[in-house]
């Protein structure tokens, strides 16, 4: 059974990080550990959290602006936790993590085999927030806390829409409210809430977006010339594929942008009857049953013919 407490006893420098590009649950997860960690440690323990900038939507979170480059410092702290990823996606804060003396890995992707030499993986939770959630001390959350999780948690089950969301995982939101954080204008400035930008492209994305397998799948591609544009950054590509799955009869949706030229980041969104974490894993990236991604390269058409085979071959098989 892994013992938070006794982990961090001694350390004299304990690090977080999750992935790049960093969602809801990464950004809620890192900092809720983070603000935790900080309230159990002596004066004698330095805590850092590392991450890309989340975006502003996160900026409410305490402790934001304390968050640090990878590159500000040469030495591995004593004590890392990878969070909501493997080691592999930790971009520049990998070299922290490989080289710190004792290695944690805390996440619920079930491609993830883990990368520490502690793991605290578990498929069935909701979200890395509520893996966090069970290892602390409950008596020790405060509201600054209880909100980063919430806020880890409603990012990845879609504010508790989506089959990750289970008993337990309404259980540990309704003690985080107890706390007494405005939930609602949280959802909404965090989740729903769109820059005017955001909206613009994301209505191009659903116009420009193409049925196939007889309208069983759906894909819509933003290149670097409309991104450039808008001016835009990925963080402003939320959200698209979420609303490309709602299209009736859809059972598997692609959404992609062009990272670089001929190279593709996809994410997926998928119904029962398609595995995209299966998918997303064959070529490289990995998630979950219903939510998965990866980067490929090639055209536009190249990606979408490889996926499709895949796709299809799932839907003959169900
Ligand atoms: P999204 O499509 O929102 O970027 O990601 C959906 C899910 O798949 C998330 O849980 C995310 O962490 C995971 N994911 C997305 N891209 C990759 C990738 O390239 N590699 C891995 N291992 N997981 C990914
Ligand atoms: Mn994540």
């Amino acid at each position: 059974m892994f013992q938070l407490a006794e982990e961090i006893k001694g350390a004299g420098s304990i690090g977080i990080s999750g992935h790049i590009r960093p969602d809801g649950d990464c950004v809620g997860s890192c900092m809720a550990l983070y603000l935790y960690l900080k309230k159990c440690v002596g004066p004698e323990t330095e805590v850092s959290v590392y991450l890309e900038p989340p975006a502003d939507v996160f900026a409410d979170i305490e402790g934001i602006a304390e968050i640090k480059k990878p590159d500000e410092t040469d030495t591995p702290p004593e004590l890392f936790f990878a969070l909501d990823c493997e080691s592999s996606r930790l971009g520049d804060a990998r070299r922290l993590f490989d080289g710190a003396g004792r290695r944690i890995n805390i996440d619920h992707h079930i491609s993830n085999t883990g990368c520490g030499m502690v793991n605290v993986v578990d498929p069935g939770a909701s979200s890395t927030s509520e893996v966090v959630y069970r290892l602390l001390d409950r008596s020790r959350i405060d509201a600054e806390i209880a909100k980063a999780l919430y806020i880890g948690i409603i990012h990845d089950t879609g504010v508790f829409q989506y089959s990750n969301t289970s008993p337990e995982t309404l259980r540990i939101a309704a003690e985080l409210v107890s706390h007494g954080f405005d939930f609602s204008a949280l959802i909404q400035k965090t989740f729903y809430e769109k820059t005017y930008i955001q909206n613009q492209i994301m209505g191009r994305a659903l116009l420009e977006s193409i049925l196939f397998l007889h309208g069983r799948g759906i894909v819509s591609v933003v290149d670097r010339k409309v991104m450039d544009f808008y001016n835009a950054v990925p963080q402003d590509l939320d959200g698209i594929v979420s609303l490309l799955r709602n299209t009736k009869g859809v059972e598997c949706a692609i959404f992609m942008y062009e990272t670089d030229a001929m190279v593709y980041k996809v994410s997926m969104r998928s119904s029962d009857l398609v595995d995209v974490a299966k998918i997303a894993s064959y070529f490289g990236g990995g998630g979950h049953k219903k939510a998965a991604g990866c980067t490929m390269s090639g055209t536009f058409h190249d990606v979408v013919n490889n996926l499709s085979l895949h796709i299809e071959r799932q839907l003959e098989e169900a």
